[in-house]
């Protein structure tokens, strides 16, 4: 056999098991952290109108000024800052983890928390350390601080609120992390959409070290494949240089332009979704084989006596969620369920009740 994967592929890369995405087709899907709900159809072909204009002979603009400028809008950004765009935001955890991998260099998180923090650093060839949470998933602070001092790392991500948790850690803790921090602090506020106005993004440009990273993902715009890190222009002039030309695509582009644009439609839909978080809850806290961990995002942590039994359950009726036993020893016996429509969150919950006898 001549030289194949086994030989050329990095040991730590051969070693990462695949990000897993599960079969969904016909399913309640309700393992993915989406939006639940379809664009109103009179804006569905407003914007399928627009998109066929789009040159797609061309090439996108490689700088993305008018997207830009559209996110600076809806977001409210400083114009002080500057903006990264990315292919979703798991291209710009890519994009600052590359950066920032000098020979040696660390990066440092909290966990469970996104996997992807530690996937990005392997790629890059860095070292990853972590710091475990609480058993209720609270952070720790103190031992935070140590590990910063310890590890030294280059880059720290806090997940603000954290997935697969669902909780936001004290925003005090986060700065003086930042503060402690030789290296960039990266908070990634995938959930925003969801925390009730919880954000860092205040705090971006009065700390060299601090940059916020967001996405359209959870809005409902997980298909657009659209991320954005915000921070201080040298930042943003350094890492732009690590984003290839043309990653965000025009349809992408334009559509997410057109959308943000009327983003009251979002605005409501996540709405509906944060008042059926509030439904779910109520619920889970009267079934008596459910500990539910509170949430700030669109989907709510539990754990149950048999949490692969009852994923199983779930799935035999139809109904996707994502189970984390066995991934973490905190989320032993977890299930994480995103907030669906009205008629799914029902759904689960009768399925879940019936699971669990
Ligand atoms: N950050 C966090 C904390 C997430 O949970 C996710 C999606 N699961 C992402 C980033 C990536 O989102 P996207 O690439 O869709 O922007």
């Amino acid at each position: 056999m001549g030289p194949g994967p086994d030989e050329l592929v990095r040991e730590e890369i051969r070693r990462v098991t695949a990000y897993h995405v599960p079969p969904a087709q016909g399913m309640v899907k309700l393992d993915a952290m989406e939006n639940p709900y379809r664009l109103p159809p009179e804006l569905a072909r407003e914007m399928g109108a627009r998109l066929a204009e789009v040159a797609i002979n061309r090439y996108p603009d490689p700088s993305g000024e008018l997207l830009k400028r559209r996110l600076r809008e809806t977001m409210r950004i400083d114009a002080s800052l500057e903006l990264l765009l990315g292919n979703g935001s798991d291209e710009i955890l890519q994009i600052i983890s590359l950066a920032l991998a000098k020979p040696g260099a660390t990066v440092l998180s909290v966990e469970p928390s996104f996997v992807v923090y530690r996937l990005a650093a392997t790629a890059a060839g860095m070292r990853y350390a972590s710091v475990s949470l609480r058993e209720d998933f609270s952070l720790d602070a103190p031992a935070l601080l140590r590990a910063i001092e310890r590890e030294r790392p280059a880059l720290t991500w806090i997940a603000y609120p954290n997935n697969p948790t669902g909780n936001l850690f004290p925003r005090e803790a986060i700065l003086e992390a930042v503060r402690a921090s030789a290296g960039l602090v990266a908070v990634d506020e995938a959930y925003y959409a969801f925390s009730g106005g919880a954000s860092m993004l205040d705090d971006v440009g009065r700390h060299p070290n601090l940059i916020v990273v967001r996405t359209v993902s959870k809005l409902g715009l997980a298909g657009l494949r659209l991320g954005v890190a915000i921070a201080p222009p040298g930042w943003i002039h350094e890492l732009d240089k690590l984003r290839m030309p043309y990653n965000v695509n025009v349809l992408t582009a334009a559509a997410a332009d057109f959308l943000l644009e009327r983003h009251d439609v979002f605005d409501r839909q996540t709405a509906a979704i944060v008042a059926e978080r509030a439904r779910l809850e109520a619920v889970l806290d009267g079934m008596e084989r459910v500990t539910r961990f509170p949430s700030a995002a669109n989907f709510v942590l539990v754990r149950v006596p048999d949490g692969p039994g009852a994923f199983e359950a779930l799935r035999q009726r139809g109904i996707l969620v994502r189970t984390f036993h066995g991934s973490h020893p905190l989320l032993a016996h977890c299930l994480r369920l995103t907030v669906g429509t009205p008629d799914e969150n029902t759904r689960m919950l009768d399925a879940l009740a019936a699971a669990l006898g």
